[in-house]
């Protein structure tokens, strides 16, 4: 293979999804929920099939969608999005995280993301030639350390790469750390590229405030969000960004040559999804947030302390809490051990600072958490 893909590994998601199903245990790993999104989605996703929604969508997606986007920004966050040149769609956030890097950032270029990182960040910044500067949201609180991230941000800095609500943490940044962020980029002239697949996934009476939204931040900002975590919808990849146009250009120029354009059918659907289940979200943060908590209570029990997340479908947890050091090892032993799989940190950190922790997702039906728990519990 060609030097850029040197060293990356294999994605740790197909790797361990594919070990539960080899094993029969219990899949925590990967965020997928069990049970798919709206009924009015599916169905007319059904229609735009047979109704002959089927040729090529233009590049930057089918116009109800793009419209749909916009209304979605403005209803929900506040921006004003026109929806002829700041809105693209891409075949998930990951097309746009693909996109936005090769599209912004040369051989060289320093770009400071939050540690632990979300795995395809890592992965599409080598291959853009990109120098890495993680800036890590210390255990086991897992907040922002502003003065790490002062220290990393400096006029020489090309690119900011956010993502909050924050996987694999469940950390939701607060006003006041955003804030800081914000008044960095302005100050350096940095771009921001904000991954907000979770902005609807948070708990405990929290609000997302995109950073989009602080002073001098809208004409620097790309925003990535999509369908598949807010409704349910992993497998149907359906994303979009937004910001300024010189910004959703640069994205497009990629995408061009990538993927020319996203699939026809399903965009109509994801703009049915935006437009009338816009309650969807809400209503399963509610009860995402109530399925967080039997995991946390059961995890607890297991003997570990896991830490209340804030957003998003995951919880992180220390394993030196049963005696462990090594979260790929346990990992790979858990479902022999337990009939669990889980998902180890390593590969989200540069370093080795990840090595004890283990992430667990929540967003499996009540019953599977519940039957992972008792077999966890089993397994002591
Ligand atoms: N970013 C983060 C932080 C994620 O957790 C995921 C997984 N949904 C993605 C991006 C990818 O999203 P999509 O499936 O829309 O490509
Ligand atoms: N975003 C999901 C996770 O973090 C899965 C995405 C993927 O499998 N690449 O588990």
């Amino acid at each position: 293979t060609a030097r850029r893909l040197h060293g990356i590994p294999p994605t740790v998601f197909s790797a361990m999804s594919a070990l539960a199903v080899r094993t029969g245990a219990v899949n925590l790993g990967q965020g997928f929920p069990d049970t798919d999104g709206p009924a009015s989605v599916l169905e007319r996703a059904r229609t735009a099939l047979l109704e002959g929604r089927n040729q090529y969508a233009p590049g930057r997606g089918v116009p109800e969608l793009r419209e749909a986007v916009a209304r979605h920004q403005a209803r929900h966050h506040g921006i004003d999005l026109d929806p002829e040149t700041q809105v693209v769609v891409t075949t998930g956030a990951t097309e746009g995280i693909a996109s936005a890097v090769l599209g912004l950032v040369d051989p060289g270029d320093e770009v400071v993301l939050l540690e632990p990182f979300y795995d395809s960040y890592p992965a599409m910044l080598q291959m853009a030639g990109a120098v890495v500067r993680p800036v890590t949201l210390p255990a086991p609180s897992f907040r922002l350390d502003v003065d790490a991230l002062r220290a990393a941000v400096h006029d020489g800095t090309r690119l900011l790469l956010l993502n909050t609500p924050h996987n694999p943490t469940g950390t939701v940044l607060t006003d006041a750390e955003l804030a800081v962020v914000a008044e960095l980029a302005v100050r350096h002239d940095v771009v921001v590229v904000t991954d907000e697949v979770y902005e609807h996934l948070v708990f405990d009476g929290r609000r997302h405030r995109p950073i989009a939204t602080f002073p001098g931040m809208a004409e620097r900002t790309l925003t990535l969000s999509s369908l598949g975590k807010s409704w349910s919808l992993t497998g149907w990849k359906v994303g979009w960004a937004t910001g300024p146009a010189h910004l959703v250009d640069a994205v497009l120029a990629v995408k061009q040559w990538t993927t020319f354009t996203s699939g026809s059918p399903l965009q109509p659907a994801a703009a049915h999804a935006l437009d009338h289940e816009g309650d969807f979200p809400l209503a399963l943060a509610t009860d995402l947030q109530r399925r967080r908590d039997v995991l946390l209570d059961g995890l607890a029990e297991a003997g570990l302390a896991p830490r209340a997340s804030e957003g998003t479908y995951f919880t992180v947890t220390d394993i030196a809490d049963l005696g462990w050091s090594d979260g790929a090892a346990f990992c790979a032993a858990l479902p022999e051990r337990a009939g669990v799989v889980a998902i180890p940190l390593q590969g989200f950190y540069a370093g080795d600072a990840g090595r004890h922790l283990v992430r667990w997702a929540f967003c499996k039906d009540e019953d599977v958490i519940v039957e992972g728990l008792r077999r966890l519990r089993g397994a002591e």
